[in-house]
């Protein structure tokens, strides 16, 4: 038996006192001890505002993204380890897969995104300028950046490590240091990871600490630029988030909490039918993954009236070949619970259910486990329902058993399918199984208010489904009304909860000064150089190039429409022509383009490796043969790269171009990507 230990204000140190005995959930035994009495929690918060806080808002979000990928690559190479640990939460291998690997996951899915979706730079723009006065010289722009205070990141029992890596992943990519309080029950599986994420040493000082026991009065000294993002039952999460110093200093709180999800069989998905097969398959495996505890888990089953039988039939034949038992051995498909308390907990919830359902599987007085002591560890054996009359009753929409139980009810007709659905008041996702999309649409409208994820399963998508189950990095989770109102992840937004938007009025220099970024009526400079010639490291942004022009002619319309095959009558039939909105024969747009590259490229090698594509191209006004054109090249932006070791250096430019015709009118615009060498070292 260990004593686990906090790790605060940059150091490990256990809490005084006896504390809280944490059980192996397979044998009773008690794995270790946890206190988090006697830690200065105002010092905590105070530490990772002042050491870690500006530690990582120093650092762009490019490099923050690689330190996620390199401690979720460290953490990987000591996988086995937590695997064995793992075991003692009741987790067979495949569930800690989902736990363990799911969590690196999650740090790598952000390291990615966070080098692909966001800057180079410590801050974000959102969206575009915004254009406020009509002659262009007062513009608006949204600029994100980092809170200045703590992540405090509060978990449920369930997914010791997932649950910490996911708040972990967007926060620190954000630039916001985090104080991780996992439940205390899995404690001893959290701290591992986590010991082993600062052995790395990857992380800046004070960018994460660890609390392995109660929060103490660490929400006491929350400011306005704290978030809290809470995982687990929906009244602890009303408690906090109600808390005094969440209330006045308006806390950003989100909340993930109790949600009875459900999974619909579609009117078209009849026994014999490959959806049904997978709807079954679905719905067996959500029950028995981590023995139902998981917050997305398949609680209520609703299916066409008619197929109750078939589908009880099906559920009961999978069910009874789960093997209940230690979590270790290859033949068992279910572990027990994470605890004692939850199978008393569990237990209380069904016998609420039962009040609007009746067993049709599953027996709470006998249950066969091997490899183990039944009454020692905290086995709970599968249990369905069945609720003849869903729209009736409250209970099995109302009760969460987090535990391997699943209620299946009934409905006559899709619009009952929907409201039935609707009963969970806010569920974290929902699944449908139909190979008829008229079905999908109408169900996707119907409970979509109430739901922040859906699963729609067919024959065509099943084999590389994730699954009802498995929230992903690239995706929100979270959900309305129960289910916390909450979002979590969903890519780039998960960091976006980190970030403060500011609207920042002013000039277009002054937006253009302040995001790094030329945006339009700001100060164009010319160097004298065409900037085609100038390495990545040279070039300014704002720096432009004014081209010579070009008569476009009728020649070229013809000999273009040759090249290319595209004889469109607004180019080559001069009757057509003239009825169109045209009203004479006009040079195809695509032309215009490859115009305009022959005015501004500068032919010769240079830095310049090759156009890498193009963005926001907008055909504005209408060439035609005898205009005259000419091009605006300016850069807008600047992206270094990471290369490997066998590539040059190099970065990707924005140009803004703008190509006018001799009346100064704008014909076409749009964002060319030229990826340009770095300056040679020592040149
Ligand atoms: P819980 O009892 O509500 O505890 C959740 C967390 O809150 C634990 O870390 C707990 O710490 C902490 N906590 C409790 N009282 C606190 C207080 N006064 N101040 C600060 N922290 C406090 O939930 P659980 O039993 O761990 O988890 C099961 C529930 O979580 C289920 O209802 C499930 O549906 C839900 N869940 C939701 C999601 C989701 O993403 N929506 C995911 C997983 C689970 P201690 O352990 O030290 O008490």
């Amino acid at each position: 038996m260990t004593t686990l230990q906090n790790f605060a204000l940059g150091t490990w140190r256990a809490g005084t006192g006896t504390g809280t005995p944490l059980y192996d959930a397979v044998t009773g035994d008690v794995v270790a001890t946890a206190s988090s009495a006697g830690l200065d929690f105002k010092g905590m918060l105070e530490y990772a505002r002042t050491v870690g806080g500006p530690r990582l808002r120093a650092m762009t979000f490019h490099e923050r993204a690689r330190m996620l990928k390199a401690v979720a690559t460290a953490l990987q190479a000591r996988k086995d380890a937590f695997y064995e640990v793992s075991y003692r939460t009741g987790a067979t291998r495949a569930d800690s897969w989902i736990d363990i690997d799911g969590g690196f996951g999650t740090f790598f899915v952000y390291a990615s995104k966070g080098r692909r979706e966001f800057p180079n730079e410590p801050f974000y723009v959102d969206g575009p300028t915004e254009a406020l006065s009509k002659g262009g010289t007062f513009v608006g722009r949204h600029v994100m950046v980092p809170l200045e205070g703590v992540g405090v990141h509060i978990n449920a029992f369930n997914f010791p490590v997932w649950g910490m890596m996911e708040k972990l992943a967007p926060c620190l990519l954000a630039g916001v240091p985090a104080i991780v309080k996992p439940a205390t029950a899995t404690s001893f599986l959290t701290e591992a990871v986590f010991r082993e994420m600062i052995a790395t040493g990857l992380l800046p000082e004070g960018a994460v600490q660890l609390v392995c026991g109660s929060a103490g009065d660490l929400l006491d000294h929350l400011t306005c630029q704290d978030v809290v993002a809470f995982t687990g039952s929906a009244d602890t999460g009303r408690k906090l988030k109600a808390h005094p110093a969440v209330v006045a200093n308006a806390v950003r709180f989100n909340m993930e909490a109790d949600s009875l999800n459900c999974s619909i069989l579609g009117p078209d998905a009849l026994p014999g039918t490959p959806e049904f097969d997978l709807f079954i398959k679905e719905v067996a495996k959500e029950m028995t993954a981590k023995a139902g505890q998981k917050c997305t888990a398949i609680r209520r089953t609703i299916v066409p009236e008619g197929t109750q039988e078939a589908v009880l039939a099906a559920l009961k034949a999978r069910l009874e070949k789960t093997v209940i038992g230690d979590p270790r051995r290859d033949d068992v498909r279910m572990g027990p619970l994470a605890s004692r308390t939850q199978v008393r907990d569990v237990g209380a919830a069904v016998a609420r259910i039962r009040q609007a359902a009746e067993f049709v599987y599953g027996d709470l007085a006998t249950l066969d486990v091997v490899g183990a002591d039944a009454e020692k560890g905290a086995f709970f054996p599968p249990l369905l329902l069945h609720c003849a009359e869903p729209l009736r009753t409250t209970e099995a929409h109302d009760v969460e058993a987090f535990g391997p139980v699943n209620t299946v009810m009934p409905y006559r007709s899709l619009d009952d399918a929907v409201l039935i659905a609707r009963r969970g008041q806010g569920s974290l996702c929902g699944s449908l199984f139909t190979a008829d999309p008229a079905v999908a649409k109408r169900v996707v409208f119907g409970i979509g208010p109430y739901h922040g994820r859906l699963l729609v399963l067919d024959r065509s998508s099943a084999k590389e489904s994730t699954g009802h189950g498995s929230p992903m990095p690239h995706l929100v989770h979270g959900g309305p009304g129960r289910a916390g109102g909450g979002e979590e992840m969903g890519g780039k937004r998960g960091v976006l909860h980190y970030l403060q938007r500011v609207a920042v009025q002013g000039s277009p220099d002054v937006i253009a000064a302040v995001t790094n970024e030329w945006t339009t009526g700001a100060r164009r400079l010319e160097t004298g150089v065409h900037p085609f010639r100038r390495w990545f490291d040279e070039i300014q942004i704002g720096e432009a190039l004014v081209t010579h022009r070009r008569t476009v002619t009728e020649a070229d319309v013809v000999n273009f429409a040759c090249l290319s095959g595209d004889f469109f009558y607004a180019h080559m039939d001069d009757i057509a022509a003239r009825a169109s909105l045209f009203e004479r024969r006009v040079a195809h747009g695509y032309f215009v383009l490859s115009a305009a590259a022959g005015l501004f490229v500068d032919p010769a090698p240079g830095p310049v490796m090759l156009n890498y594509g193009l963005e926001g191209l907008r055909f504005t006004k209408p060439v035609y043969p005898g205009d005259t054109i000419q091009a605006t090249v300016t850069c807008k932006q600047k992206v270094a790269k990471e290369v490997p070791a066998d590539q040059p250096p190099q970065g990707v430019v924005h140009w803004d171009v703008e190509v006018r015709n001799q009346d100064g009118d704008l014909c076409a615009t749009y964002t060319i990507l030229t990826l340009v060498r770095r300056r040679p070292t020592g040149g």
